[in-house]
């Protein structure tokens, strides 16, 4: 425990009953969990099977791996859970799927599935708006737990009403599709525990301590479950930063922080105040900012590391100046400097936001990264893998079965594919199953029954393959063996192209390092898990995402761009309680920074082919003068920071081409 200080050594030691540790930022909470865990093990308090922690994001399970990688080795790290409570609920229902009517294999529904099933339901000839409100206001029930019928007695309003009884039977149709959507990875393992304790007493002798990561941002079907499995005794370390709570338009409820004081007369709390991670000026900054909120709990962070740089404060022409003085003062600090590029992060409110900033990246050849699942899985060839996989996962699955069958396109047309699924659902079959079956195969063609035949013969042998390899290795090899990557292939221009298309698909295998393989159902469910949420780790490249993905993360050099009121905070948060919201999104930016950090705003923005003009966030206002240097503010440090500039791009140039 050497290198802890005293309050985190206290909190790693003591498991004498339920702990909340509460901190702020940077002062070590991750921490305390990762070596909480090493301690448990190394200690044999308990073993590594028995031991759970929990993370909101797949990223920061997999940091938290790593982390716990250095501390753990060799089979006690095998045997830790460490994954996000979605994954925990998915593997909850994968073994209890029987206790909640589902069968081997059942598919997770995202939220396009989702959509379509809530169109589908609703009042024929509604709007999108309408039905994304439908879809959050069943969402909104599920993460408080409560059922289609206590949703239904709850509903206040007609179009409440309306969509508990959506929700009635938008269950029915999952149960009748052998599928669960996100939310009811949480919902249904706790309407099961919370209606069986024999089944709750067996989980806690599955999980015998539980540590919880970010537990501000908990949900309030998310917090019950997290009580069923610590149990009335509440073995568990609950971490958490009231401030950094920016969930709320997710269902988090950071009350839930002092929830657990009432659930847990003896819930002991250890506060922790050193800042560890960022030079005094910049923690300064986060300070002062959110003391602008009302507090519950008082926390005063302090650094020992000296105050540092002053934080730079931007304005810029519009967003296009923005992103180019971002990345050429990123290809400055990289050269002069020696700052490696994955040690700096761009932070964003909206990630329509990342364009002007990829293009002046690209232009300088620096490396980048865009966190932010839906594009990457958005992409052609990697959704046509996703449903190969989904075929192979479940049979029932006639979306996927359809689209895998089109990539690589075989001899089997439209109206073969038509003739399929009356048979198949007079037959009461899936389409996929269907196809496999001689006496469908004689009623058709020759070469579309030859088509089918190739592709049913194709589909098991990589079932049989998907039993055998890790779902990593299992990627590249189905590219291949479906013909997958001989399309792509087919469709590129030239080389160039196809490997980019090519990287794509290896990047999806990337994605499932960590899952520990168990058969294709484990495959689809997690790469399902992770289309919701953020895509695999890149090794050294500058990092482009959300401030709201950034949450947990730390780098030497941040930028937070689009500082202007009406982004940040957003125009729709202005009312008072969201503008709380709005500065703690601003701290959790602030307090990603290590060693330098840039605040920019524009000071105007092209809006359908109009220019508005825009004022900086108020929040800048807020920050300590004396801690910031302003554009302006000192002409002649300027001029000298833009000669230095200006020498170490020449010399970059001179070492590229070899002259003096
Ligand atoms: P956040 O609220 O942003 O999630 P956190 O409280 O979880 O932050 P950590 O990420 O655990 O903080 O720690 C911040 C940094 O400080 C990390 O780089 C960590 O290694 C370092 N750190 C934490 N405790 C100590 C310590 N006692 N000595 C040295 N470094 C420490
Ligand atoms: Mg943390």
């Amino acid at each position: 425990m050497s290198g802890l200080n005293t309050p985190q050594k206290e909190a790693v030691a003591y498991t004498g009953g339920p702990l909340l540790v509460l901190a702020g930022a940077g002062s070590g909470k991750t921490k305390v969990i990762t070596e909480k865990i090493a301690h448990l093990v190394a200690s044999g308090r308990h073993e590594a099977r028995h031991i759970a922690a929990i993370t909101f994001t797949n990223k920061a399970a997999r940091e938290m791996r790593e982390r716990v990688a250095k501390r753990v080795k060799g089979d006690d790290a095998e045997n830790l859970t460490i994954s996000t409570f979605h994954s925990l609920g998915l593997r909850f229902l994968q073994i209890e799927h029987e206790r909640a009517n589902l069968r081997r294999g059942f598919s997770i529904f995202d939220s396009d599935d989702q959509m379509a099933i809530i169109k589908d339901l609703a009042t024929p000839g509604l709007k999108n708006d309408a039905l994304y409100s439908l879809h959050n206001l069943i969402s909104a029930a599920k993460n408080n737990a409560l059922s289609p019928e206590q949703a239904a007695e709850a509903a206040r309003s007609a179009r409440e009403r309306e969509a508990a009884g959506i929700y009635a039977r938008y269950q029915a149709r999952l149960q009748a599709f052998n599928a669960v959507d996100f939310d009811d990875l949480i919902r249904l393992p706790l309407t099961l525990l919370e209606a069986d304790p024999g089944l709750a007493a067996g989980w806690r002798e599955r999980i015998r301590y539980l540590l919880v990561d970010e537990c501000q941002d908990t949900n309030g079907a998310q917090y019950r479950l997290l009580k069923q499995l610590a149990g009335p005794k509440g073995h568990m370390t609950c971490v958490g930063d009231d401030d950094q709570s920016i969930y709320a338009w997710r269902g988090a409820q950071p009350e839930n922080l002092d929830q657990l004081a009432n659930d847990y007369p003896n819930l002991k709390v250890i506060k922790l105040e050193q800042n560890y991670r960022c030079t005094g000026r910049i923690l300064r900054c986060a300070n002062t900012l959110i003391a602008k909120n009302p507090h519950a709990h008082l926390k005063q962070l302090w650094s020992q590391h000296g105050d540092g740089e002053p934080v730079r404060v931007w304005q810029c022409r519009n967003n296009e100046h923005e992103a180019e003085r971002v990345a050429a003062e990123i290809h400055y600090l990289h050269q002069a400097k020696e700052i490696p590029w994955g040690e700096f992060a761009i932070l964003f409110r909206g990630n329509h936001q990342s364009r002007p900033l990829e293009k002046a990246l690209q232009l300088l050849r620096i490396p980048y990264h865009l966190t932010g699942g839906t594009k990457f899985l958005d992409r052609a060839e990697v959704k046509d893998a996703l449903c190969w996989l989904q075929v192979l996962a479940n049979p029932d699955n006639d979306a996927a079965f359809l689209r895998a069958i089109a990539a690589p396109k075989r001899e089997v047309g439209a109206t073969t594919l038509e003739k399929l699924a009356a048979m198949a659902q007079t037959a009461g079959l899936p389409m996929s199953v269907a196809a496999g079956q001689i006496g469908f195969l004689k009623q058709l063609t020759p070469r579309a029954a030859a088509g089918l035949e190739e592709f049913t013969r194709i589909v098991e042998r990589l079932r049989d393959v998907a039993e055998k390899v890790t779902p990593a290795e299992l990627v590249p090899m189905l590219a291949e063996q479906s013909g997958l990557l001989a399309m792509v292939r087919s469709q590129c221009k030239d080389e160039a192209s196809f490997q980019r298309r090519k990287a794509n698909i290896d990047e999806l295998a990337s994605w499932f390092e960590g899952a520990r393989g168990g058969g294709p159902g484990e495959l689809a469910a997690q790469l399902a898990l992770l289309s919701n949420a953020d895509r695999g780790e890149p090794g050294n490249a500058v990092r482009l995402m959300s401030l709201h993905a950034a949450k947990g993360l730390e780098f030497k050099v941040v930028f937070v761009v689009g500082c202007e009121d009406g982004n940040l905070p957003h125009e729709a948060s202005l009312e008072e309680n969201r503008l709380e919201e709005e500065r703690r999104l601003m701290y959790v930016g602030i307090t990603r920074a290590k060693e330098r950090l840039y605040l920019a705003h524009s000071a105007e923005i092209k809006r359908w082919g109009a220019v508005e003009h825009l004022l900086p966030s108020r929040f800048l206002d807020e920050l300590p003068a004396g801690d910031l240097l302003r554009d302006g503010s000192d002409p002649e440090r300027e001029t000298a920071e833009k000669k230095q500039r200006g020498r170490a791009h020449m010399d970059a140039i001179a070492a590229l081409f070899g002259t003096d």
